[in-house]
Parts: C-alpha cells; structure tokens; sequence
C-alpha cells in the first residue's frame, strides 16, 4: 500500500480566527509536528494586495485575510490553513463569509497551494474533534491518539492564553507568555479615572494596523481599556441572558455578551463599538446593544472602520467621546457630593482628572 506523505509545514493568515483561536492551532500543530509558519503583521501594503483581489463591497477583514494568503505564498509557504468555521453552537451562526472562507480564497486567489480547509458546524453536529481529525488528515496523519493528543495540547496554550488576559494581561503579552511556555497573572487592576469597554471582533481590535492602534491611543489618553478578553464565556453568556438577548450570531458573546457584562456591572463609563464597514451581524449587535445603553444612559460611540479610514479623523472621534465621558462624570461627581467637596471639585481642571491625579 502507498505511505501517504505527511506535510510537515503549515502556513497560518495572521488575521480572522487567528486572532481568538491562535494558541490552540499553534498548540495543536506543534504537538504533531507540523511547523507554523505565520504571516507577518498587518500593514498598509498588505491590505492593498488583498483589496485587488475582493470584489470592492467584501468586508474589510476578508480583504486583509486575502493580503496575509498572498503573504504566506510569497514567503514560500504552499500549504495553508483556510479554516470553515460555520457555526460554533447548535444555530450559533457565522456569517457567510466566514462560513465560506475557503471558497472564497480558492475562487479569488488563483496560484497553486495546498489549502487545508477543514469544517467546524456544530449545528450539523461536526465538532471539534471532527474539524481537528480532518485538520490532520489533510496533512498525512490519521493516528487518533496523536492527534486527540494534540488537542489537548492546543488546550493547554489556549487556556492557559486566557486565564492571563482574564487576569488584565493585555493580548500581545499573554500570546508572548503562552509562545514561550510562561505564566504570569496580574494580581492588581489598575484603576484609572475614566474606563470603557470595547466590543469588537478579535480580529478587528487586536490587529492594530486595522484597529489604528485603538487601544493604545485610549490608554494614552489616560482611560482603562476592557476587552472580550477580561472576562469568560460564562460572565458573557450569562450577561446575554440576563439582558433579555439570545446568541444567534458565534462572535454575539464576543460582543454583545461582552459589552452586555460591562453595562450591567456599571463597571464602564461608555462603551466603543468597532466594526467594519458593511458588516451585516455588526450593525445587529450594535443596535441591539445601542437600545440598551439608552435605556441605561449608557454612552456609547461606534467606529466603523475600512481600508480608506484615515487615523486624524478616527483619533477626533476618540478624543471627543472621552472628552464628553469626562465631563459626564465630573458633573456627576459634583452632583452627588457634598457642598465643600462639590466646590473642590469645581476647581480641578480637566487635565488633572484625565492624568489621574484627580482621585
Ligand atoms: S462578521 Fe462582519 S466583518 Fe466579520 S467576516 Fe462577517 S461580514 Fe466580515
């Protein structure tokens, strides 16, 4: 009988599900010895080679998935991972670009590469077992124990990926942690004077090319920035319920869970919505999350994002919904103090509470 060849490299898009699942493919991967090979970071010129090749109206993310492909081909790598993942629940939808993803790279991208594509649909009861099975044997290896192994293993990195940033680690320390097999939790959370959440897509808001470095400009500016990733699955989904939402879409506890825990805990002065432009499941979750806040009297700001975004504009829009947070809490500050404490709060000029030293 022929041996089947093993391929012992695997290239990865440094976009899309790489930005929630990376630890678990690198751990699984690793644990069958196949070689990763990444993309190289988000930049301009790699959201220009994606964009000539998706038809102008694609979501921004999927042009930046076609540039990091394209990436990977010219560094050499012929064998990449182009993972369908259609739903993540029982009627836990993706949207249809995702759920196509492979079809839509095999149809723009016309260069000859080994696409390993497998399918995640737990609706059609193909779960992860399956999608990691599949995973491996397009690669050559089929022996059960190795790869329920290295399933383990890709849990190991994930989890232990996540209970740092669950911690307050921010995502690029954490994913440097797992990378190099430590494991560090913050024991202090620092309080700042202003806060907010930020309820966005992994792959929009940890990328900092298509985010514009958001969260980095926030805590210039002096705010505390929460994430997705602050807080588990179980907080997002209970706070889903909670607030009278069911999960249709997959990323709907990334988002509207995630934004949902913050605004019930009042844990947040507003909230920043960052979507791209012409994303369908976005606009759903952001209205419905936009209802809310106005009933609450909650502030929240939404950034749409896509190729032409320039960062002058972008950076005012950050600027005044933080200026308008801080005057929203100096005067209910001085609304709920006492008259001597209401006078000292009068006198303290806004920069001093945007640098902290107010408190
Ligand atoms: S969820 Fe929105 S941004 Fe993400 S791939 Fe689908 S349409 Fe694009």
């Amino acid at each position: 009988m022929e041996k089947k060849t093993v391929l012992t490299k695997i290239g990865i898009p440094r976009a899309m599900s790489y930005y929630n699942n990376f630890l678990f493919y690198y751990g699984f991967f690793k644990s069958l010895g196949v070689e990763v090979v990444l993309s190289d970071k988000t930049t301009t010129a790699t959201i220009n080679e994606g964009t000539k090749y998706v038809v102008s109206d694609t979501c921004f993310p999927i042009k930046v998935y076609a540039g990091h492909v394209i990436n990977l081909l010219n560094k050499g790598c012929d064998v990449i991972f182009v993972p369908s993942i259609q739903s993540t629940g029982y009627k836990v939808n993706n949207c249809s670009k995702i759920r196509g993803l492979p079809e839509i790279i095999r149809n723009i991208i016309n260069r000859p590469f080994i696409m390993i594509e497998p399918t995640l649909d737990k609706t059609e009861n193909i779960g992860l077992y399956d999608f990691c099975k599949n995973t491996a044997c397009q690669l050559g290896i089929t022996d059960t124990k190795e790869i329920k192994k290295a399933m383990d293993a890709g849990w190991e990195m994930y989890n232990s990926f996540m209970e740092m940033t669950k911690s307050g680690i921010s995502y690029n320390e954490a994913l440097n942690n797992a990378l190099n097999g430590k494991f560090v939790k913050k024991s202090v959370d620092i309080v700042k004077p202003l806060s907010v959440v930020i309820m966005a897509h992994g792959y929009n808001l940890f990328d900092e090319r298509i985010s514009l470095n958001l969260i980095k400009k926030l805590e210039k500016m002096g705010v505390k920035v929460y994430t997705s990733l602050n807080i588990s699955r179980e907080q997002q989904q209970e706070a889903l319920k909670k607030l009278g939402e069911i999960q249709y879409w997959a990323n709907e506890l990334e988002l509207t869970g995630c934004a949902a825990h913050y605004l019930l805990n009042k844990k947040v002065d507003g909230i920043i919505a960052l979507s791209a432009f012409g994303c369908g499941p976005d606009s759903l979750m952001v209205d419905e999350i936009s209802h809310h806040c106005k009933e609450k009297g909650m502030p929240l700001i939404h950034l749409t994002i896509d190729e032409h975004t320039g960062e002058a504009g972008f950076i005012t829009r950050i600027e005044a919904f933080v200026d308008m947070l801080m005057r929203k809490k100096r005067n209910t500050l001085i609304q709920n103090a006492k008259p001597k404490a209401k006078a000292d709060i009068i006198n303290i000029k806004k920069e001093k509470i945007l640098t902290g030293s107010a408190k």
